[in-house]
C-alpha cells in the first residue's frame, strides 16, 4: 500500500510554530519514503491520496507501560494504594481463569482505543492468572496482530512467594494464612522460561516487526536473582525491551530494610549491584527514588516510564520529573492498567505529566514545557521500544506510524501554540486518521481492521456473565485485608528520608 499525504503541516520538534509549512509526504510500504516537493512525483499511480489543508502529520503516540489483562475492568475498584489494589484486581480464582477468546476480547478492548486516539504502539507486560499458558499468550498476540497496532509483549510474572514481596506481612498474619502465602507460584522459573521461549519463537519479528516480544520481571523483589539474570540473558541476545517496576510506592523503599536479601539497598541499588540495570531497562514508575537510585539509572542508560494518572489513582506519588530532566534520564510516557488509569488514551496522561509536576516545586524553571512531554511521548518511547532509529518521527525512513490531526476542531482553534495545544487541548477527538507501518488502521470513523461492533457487542456479554465470579473472587480476597491495611499503614510511617507525596501527605511527613 502507498499513501500520499498532500499539503500536510509535519510535526516537528524544533521548527518555529512546531510544525512544518504545507508539505506533502509519500508512504511506501511500511515505511516513510519522501518528504517535501518530490514526494508526489515519486507516488506510484495507485496511491491513496489523503488531502492535508486543515491537517496536521505527526508520530504516532507510544504507549510505553501498560498491562492488557484488565482492559476490561476500567471503574472497577475503588481507588486504594497499589498492594491493597492488588488483592482485588486479578484474583486467581478457578472460575476466572480466561478462555483464549476472552484473552482475545480484552486485548482487543483497549487495542481500539488506543488506535481511535492515535496510538499506534503499545508495550503490553501482561501478567496471566494464574500462568502465562501458551494458547492465552498467543490469543494476546493474535488480537494485536489482527487490529494492527504496535505491539510488545512481555510475561509480567512473579516468581517467589508473596511473603518474599511485602514488608511486615510475616508478623501481621496468622500463623494458617501466613502458611498461605510462604508458598512459591506453582509456575516457577523454569516454566516461565519455557513460556518466553515460546513467546519469542512463535511472536517475536512476526506481521512483518510489528508484532514483538520483551523481558519483565515484573518487580525486583518479585524474582530470585537467578531467574532475573536469566530474563537479562534473553533481553541481550535478543535485544528485547526489559520492563520492571520500582519503587512505584513508599512500601516498596521501605523494603531495603525489611528484607535481608537487599541489605538496606534500595530496589534500584539491588539490581545495579546484580549488573542487570543497563540500557535496555525501562525503569517503570521510579518514584520513590533517592538522588544515589537517579544517578545510577542514569548512568546505566535505562528509560524511565512515567505513568503519573494510574500512579494518582492509586496514590503512589509523584515521580520528580524535573531530577530525571537534570541527568537527562530518558522518559517515556503510559497509561499503565486500565482498571488504574480507566482510560487507555495517551492525550490524558500527556496533559497530566504537563501539570502534576508543577505543584512538587515553586521554580518554574523546573516545571516541564509541553514540547518536553512530547518529546517523552515519541522519542523516549521510542527509545523504550529499542526503536529509536525508526520510531518516535516523521522523518524519511522511518516506520509510518503516523497520526493525523484536524487543526480546524476547538482544541486548535484558534492556533496560539501547537505544542501546547496538542498537551493541554487535544484529548483524541481530533484524531481523522491513524496507521501503523503505513497501513491505515483507523480512517476517523472506524477501526478498517476488524468488526469493531461485534467484538463489542460480545465483550460486552462475555464480561457480564463473568460479574458474579468476580464478586466471589473479591469477597474471598477481603479476608487479607486487615493485615494488607496494617502493612501499607506501617509502611508510610515509616521515615525514608524523603517524600513523594505532595498537600497534607507530604506535610504530615515532615511534621512527623
Ligand atoms: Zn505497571
Amino acid at each position: 500500500m502507498s499513501v500520499l499525504f498532500r499539503g500536510v503541516r509535519v510535526f516537528s520538534s524544533s521548527a518555529p510554530g512546531g510544525s512544518t509549512p504545507p508539505t506533502d509526504v509519500l508512504v511506501l510500504g511500511a515505511r516513510i519514503a519522501a518528504i517535501g516537493a518530490t514526494a508526489a512525483g515519486l507516488a506510484p499511480r495507485d496511491a491513496v491520496v489523503v488531502e492535508g489543508g486543515r491537517h496536521l502529520l505527526m508520530p504516532g503516540l507510544i504507549n510505553a507501560h501498560f498491562h492488557s489483562p484488565v482492559n476490561h475492568m476500567k471503574g472497577a475498584l475503588p481507588s486504594l494504594p497499589l498492594e491493597l489494589f492488588m488483592l482485588y484486581e486479578s484474583p486467581a480464582l478457578d472460575a476466572l481463569k480466561p478462555s483464549p477468546r476472552e484473552a482475545y476480547l480484552r486485548t482487543m478492548l483497549a487495542a481500539l482505543e488506543m488506535l481511535r486516539s492515535g496510538t499506534t504502539a503499545v508495550q503490553d507486560d501482561a501478567f496471566f492468572v494464574p500462568h502465562p499458558a501458551p494458547e492465552i499468550v498467543d490469543a494476546v498476540m493474535q488480537a494485536y496482530g489482527d487490529v494492527g497496532i504496535r505491539a510488545t509483549l512481555a510475561l509480567d510474572q512473579p516468581e517467589l512467594p508473596e511473603l518474599d514481596k511485602l514488608p511486615f506481612l510475616a508478623e501481621l498474619l496468622p500463623a494458617a494464612m501466613r502458611a498461605e502465602l510462604a508458598a512459591p507460584p506453582a509456575f516457577g522459573r523454569a516454566d516461565l522460561l519455557a513460556a518466553y521461549d515460546h513467546l519469542i519463537t512463535r511472536w517475536h519479528g512476526q506481521a512483518e516487526g510489528r508484532l514483538g516480544a520483551a523481558v519483565s520481571v515484573s518487580a525486583p523483589q518479585r524474582v530470585s536473582p537467578d531467574y532475573f539474570a536469566d530474563l537479562d540473558a534473553l533481553s541481550r541476545k535478543h535485544d528485547l525491551p526489559f520492563y520492571a517496576h520500582m519503587l512505584e510506592t513508599k512500601l516498596q523503599r521501605v523494603l531495603k530494610d525489611e528484607q535481608p536479601r537487599f541489605g538496606g539497598r534500595s530496589l534500584v541499588r539491588y539490581t545495579a549491584d546484580l549488573g542487570l540495570l543497563s540500557e535496555r531497562m525501562n525503569v517503570i514508575h521510579a518514584i520513590w527514588v533517592d538522588e544515589a537510585d537517579l544517578d545510577l539509572i542514569a548512568a546505566s542508560g535505562a528509560t524511565v516510564a512515567h505513568n503519573p494518572v494510574s500512579n494518582l489513582r492509586l496514590g503512589s506519588g509523584v515521580m520528580p520529573f524535573h531530577k530525571l530532566r537534570e541527568r537527562a534520564i530518558p522518559i517515556c510516557l503510559g497509561t499503565d492498567e486500565a482498571i488504574a488509569d480507566d482510560a487507555v488514551n495517551m492525550w490524558g496522561v500527556a496533559k497530566m505529566a504537563g501539570l502534576i509536576h508543577n505543584i512538587t516545586t515553586p521554580d518554574p524553571e523546573l516545571w516541564p514545557t509541553a514540547s518536553e512531554v512530547l518529546d517523552c511521548l515519541f522519542t523516549g518511547g521510542a527509545r523504550a521500544m529499542r526503536r529509536g532509529d525508526e520510531l518516535g518521527r516523521v522523518a524519511v525512513g522511518h516506520l509510518a506510524d503516523l497520526t493525523l490531526i484536524d487543526l480546524e476542531t476547538l482544541a486548535f482553534t484558534p492556533m496560539n501554540d501547537l505544542h501546547r495545544q496538542l498537551v493541554y487541548c487535544e484529548n483524541g477527538s481530533s484524531v481523522r486518521l491513524t496507521m501503523v507501518a503505513g497501513r491505515i488502521v483507523f480512517d476517523g470513523t472506524r477501526v478498517t481492521t476488524v468488526n469493531e461492533a461485534g467484538l463489542l457487542a460480545e465483550a460486552r456479554e462475555l464480561f457480564e456473565s463473568r460479574q458474579p465470579a468476580l464478586a466471589e473472587a473479591r469477597r474471598q480476597a477481603d479476608r487479607w485485608l486487615p493485615a494488607y491495611k496494617a502493612m501499607v499503614a506501617r509502611a508510610a510511617a515509616c521515615d525514608v528520608g524523603l517524600s513523594r507525596w505532595v498537600g497534607e501527605a507530604a506535610r504530615q511527613m515532615e511534621t512527623r
